[in-house]
């Protein structure tokens, strides 16, 4: 079988001052600090500090083998985003960061995929970039989950997902820009809280808005971090539904029904939330996923999923990779993996 984990970030090595090549300030950069650490800058201030395998595509492929994980399917840190910037500054910012993802991929192109961004503020310009990139050899696209105060059942971003549904390009919707902010200050609350709540919130969004009723069953459209709050959640969602008509006047389906509609990645930490999830989703829409190589991913990526119990082996063999294969649509590479499934 082939390991594919399809939740990983990158950042390229270096790029160029943008203030200087687009235009604007406070744009993210990367200050190198010796011995593989880097910080990566937001204007003049430390965003967080890094280290070389985000850039350093040796070093992802051993950390891959020790792993035993085949494919990575790389994204961008939602930091590059750019979608409060003038749209011409972050088309710019999106093929550049598009362009130089693939570099990393280069030195393996097997086992390295990325997946692209998109200027999401405006629409046409998101869908020809997805468009672009998807040609390009990106296999699927990176969405934030909101654009300022739109949520993902906006009309402009419902167009953009039956562009990628037409088009057979897959999306990852990751959290970003965090509600909530000014009441979590330390404590990394805003990646606690916040973001699985953010998530939760889109996958409502599409769900009570009536969207997946309009949208086509061609969407592949993948959450991250096990869908957030989601699935622990479902059956208040359900008996909310049932009760106050406001819940499902846009609805027609009890909310639950709809989890054959998307997908979640791995990346919940805990067994019992895992067996949760897969009960919840089914055992063929969940991926492994990671967030390598940041300290809130999977220090041994796939540990969970191997370790499971009460998971059967084909379970394992779907979530560890013949998902991902198939909703990605990738060629499997010689696995050194098949030893490691327990
Ligand atoms: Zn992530």
């Amino acid at each position: 079988m082939t390991v594919v984990d399809m939740h990983t970030h990158f950042l390229p090595e270096t790029w160029p001052d943008l203030s200087q090549k687009i235009g604007g300030a406070d744009w993210p950069w990367m200050r190198h600090d010796g011995a593989g650490r880097a910080m990566l800058m937001l204007g003049d201030k430390e965003f967080r500090p890094v280290q070389e395998a985000c850039w350093n595509s040796a070093r992802r492929l051993e950390d891959m083998d020790r792993d035993g994980v085949d494919i990575q399917i790389m994204c961008a840190t939602p930091l590059l985003f750019g979608y409060q910037r003038p749209l011409q500054h972050a088309i710019q910012n999106a093929q550049l960061f598009n362009d130089l993802a693939l570099e990393i991929c280069a030195q393996d192109p097997a086992r390295l995929k990325t997946l692209c961004q998109v200027p999401l503020q405006d629409i046409d310009a998101a869908c020809a970039e997805a468009s672009r990139a998807f040609n390009n050899g990106h296999v699927g696209v990176q969405i934030g989950n909101h654009v300022e105060e739109k949520n993902l059942d906006d009309e402009g971003l419902v167009t953009f997902l039956q562009h990628c549904a037409g088009e057979k390009i897959p999306v990852l919707v990751h959290p970003w820009d965090m509600l909530g902010r000014e009441r979590m200050p330390k404590y990394m609350l805003q990646w606690l809280v916040a973001m699985p709540a953010e998530t939760q919130l889109s996958i409502l969004s599409l769900i009570l808005s009536g969207a997946f009723e309009r949208i086509s069953r061609d969407l592949k459209i993948c959450f991250a971090h096990g869908g957030g709050s989601f699935a622990f959640q479902l059956g208040r969602v359900d008996n909310a539904w049932r009760h106050r008509d406001i819940v499902r006047q846009d609805c027609p389906n009890l909310p639950s029904s709809y989890t054959d509609r998307f997908y979640v990645d791995s990346a919940v930490f805990s067994h019992d939330a895992l067996a949760l999830l897969v009960k919840t989703m089914g055992e063929e829409r969940v991926l492994l996923g990671s967030d390598y190589p940041f300290p809130l991913g999977e220090q041994t990526v796939g540990e969970l999923v191997r370790s499971q119990p009460g998971f059967s082996s084909r379970a394992k063999r779907g979530i560890l990779g013949e998902n991902a294969m198939r909703f990605f649509d990738l060629e499997a590479v010689s696995s050194k993996s098949e030893a490691m499934l327990a």
